[in-house]
């Protein structure tokens, strides 16, 4: 396992007990949207976690929540094909599971009514505090990646890169992988500077991840 780079260390224990609490508190699935119609109405600030199929979505929400089963972790690529709300803390933050993209095995017309649902719910959420993208800590950015980015700077809907796998990579790989996307961060106008490195098979980064996200339930209250 790498050692995580500074801006992980920067949380202090008392943001990291008020993290560690809110995803101890309840959470449970309340919703799941495929069209626009389905998207529920808001509880609360929102937080939705986005990234290419297979990039560890699944098993960062199971994580975070220390919950095995509450989002499904799966080995086939794009299985998830709905906007997932989950209640956390009883109403105090609502995590989205966003489908995955760049993976073709749905058919078109499916893949464009859940791509369309995903926009729509990208550009016109109030509620939505933070997009979470997840990219994978051994490849970096890809073209997928681009696309969800300059729709969020053109939405004004603030993001932030957290680096997934963190465990299969070397340090010195991982460094690389952190400054190339940090560089092709520095030209997007929404995205948060901070880059998160995780592992949800090891744990590391989950409990300042937990600090940060209650950090912004807080803010919004
Ligand atoms: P999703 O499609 O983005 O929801 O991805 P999943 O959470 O289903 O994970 C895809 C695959 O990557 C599964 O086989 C997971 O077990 C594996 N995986 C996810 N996170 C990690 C991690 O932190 N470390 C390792 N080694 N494997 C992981």
């Amino acid at each position: 396992m790498a050692d995580l780079p500074a801006a992980q260390d920067e949380l202090t224990p008392a943001a990291l007990e008020r993290g560690r609490l809110l995803f101890a508190g309840p959470c449970e699935f309340f919703a799941g949207a495929m069209i626009m119609d389905q998207l529920p109405p808001p509880r609360g600030p929102e937080i939705a976690f986005a990234g290419r199929s297979n990039v560890g979505k699944s098993s960062l929400v199971n994580a975070l929540t220390g919950r095995k089963t509450l989002a499904r972790v799966s080995t086939t690529p794009g299985r998830t094909q709905q906007l997932n709300f989950f209640d956390l803390g009883a109403g105090k933050m609502t995590l989205v599971d966003l489908p995955g993209y760049g993976y073709s095995s749905v058919g078109k017309a499916k893949a464009a009514a859940w791509t369309d649902t995903t926009r729509a719910f990208l550009k016109g959420r109030p509620e939505l505090q933070r997009v979470l993208l997840l990219v994978d800590g051994r490849h970096g950015l890809k073209a997928g990646d681009e696309d969800i980015m300059k729709l969020l700077d053109k939405s004004a809907v603030i993001y932030q890169v957290v680096l997934t796998k963190a465990d299969k990579v070397g340090p010195v790989e991982l460094e690389k992988v952190r400054a190339a996307t940090a560089t092709a961060l520095s030209r997007h106008v929404a995205a948060h500077p901070v880059i998160r490195v995780t592992s949800s098979a090891a744990g590391a980064g989950i409990p300042e991840l937990r600090a940060e996200l209650a950090a912004l339930a807080e803010a919004t209250v």
